[in-house]
């Protein structure tokens, strides 16, 4: 990714622990680079094919000046989640914010705070064999395009599954959504889980039936394994019911422990579960 950088950006404002520093004010000067495609904009020589520089400064000087926050962690990450907001075009983004009168009693040039916050892609898993079981999978796709830190990037249709795991139950419906996101994969989980919660899921029986079961499958090409979260999703490479839809929006998507595109896992599966 091509990127433009904003230098030492001054601007006088009222951030700091200490109440002096909120009514007196003080220097910040703020750097930041922008991950953006310049190519085009590098070929036809067209504005409207990059990110104005000059709107970004006044966007990241006016958010300085119009909050007072005591710590310039939160002023770094509230200029770096505006920005990406504001800029479809700017993917990634890293911001500094220096402190050069920052209340110490020792001689220094400056304190700062760098954060690199960017747009991840996730894929989730929708699953649902109880009640409106359609209304409830476009009920996590609507939250999910409500929801700022969010975007909606691909839906793949819903099929109907038999259920597994040896319960006897209803049918599911399954479908997989590509998902930009601001997040972090814990930060996704719980507001996926909010979301299962408004569709009144309860846990009774473990894979027993439910309105709504919304699995992160993909975080990035992340692994990672917590208390709480398992990425990649540890069975999905033993679900048709997450491969197929899988394959249908992004088949060329690898994965990134098993090293096989998302079509050639559930090619692979098919054959398997034909034996
Ligand atoms: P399953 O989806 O396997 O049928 P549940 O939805 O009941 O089972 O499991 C939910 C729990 O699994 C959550 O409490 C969550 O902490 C944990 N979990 C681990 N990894 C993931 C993941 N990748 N996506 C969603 N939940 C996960
Ligand atoms: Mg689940």
């Amino acid at each position: 990714m091509d990127r433009i950088r904003i230098n030492n950006l001054e601007v006088f404002a009222n951030h700091g622990v200490f109440p002096e520093e909120n009514s007196l004010g003080q220097k910040f000067i703020i750097s930041a680079v922008l991950h953006v495609d310049t190519h085009k904009a590098g070929l036809t020589d067209d504005l409207t094919e990059s990110v104005h520089y000059g709107e970004v400064c006044n966007l990241i000087s006016k958010i300085t000046r119009e909050n007072t926050f005591k710590l310039i962690e939160r002023l770094a990450e509230v200029i770096a989640e505006e920005v990406l907001l504001t800029y479809d075009r700017i993917r990634e983004i890293e911001i500094e914010v220096k402190k050069p009168w920052a209340p110490i009693a020792q001689t220094l040039d400056y304190v700062s705070v760098t954060v690199n916050r960017k747009w991840h892609t996730a894929y989730i898993g929708l699953g649902s064999n109880l009640g409106d079981k359609e209304g409830y999978l476009k009920l996590a796709c609507d939250r999910i395009a409500q929801n700022s830190k969010c975007k909606l990037i691909k839906a793949s249709d819903f099929i109907v599954t038999e259920p597994v795991g040896g319960v006897e139950q209803d049918d599911f419906l399954n479908g997989v959504i590509c998902v930009g996101t601001l997040y972090t994969p814990e930060e996704l989980l719980d507001f996926t889980a909010g979301i299962e919660a408004e569709a009144k899921r309860e846990r009774i029986v473990h894979w027993g039936p439910r309105t709504l079961d919304l699995d992160i499958l993909f975080y990035d090409d992340i692994v990672m394994h917590t208390d709480r979260l398992i990425i990649p999703h540890k069975e999905l490479h033993k679900r048709l019911f997450v491969l197929e839809p899988m394959t249908c929006i992004a088949p060329y998507f690898c994965h990134p422990v098993y090293g096989k595109t998302m079509s050639d896992m559930y090619e692979d599966l098919k054959k398997r579960d034909l034996i």
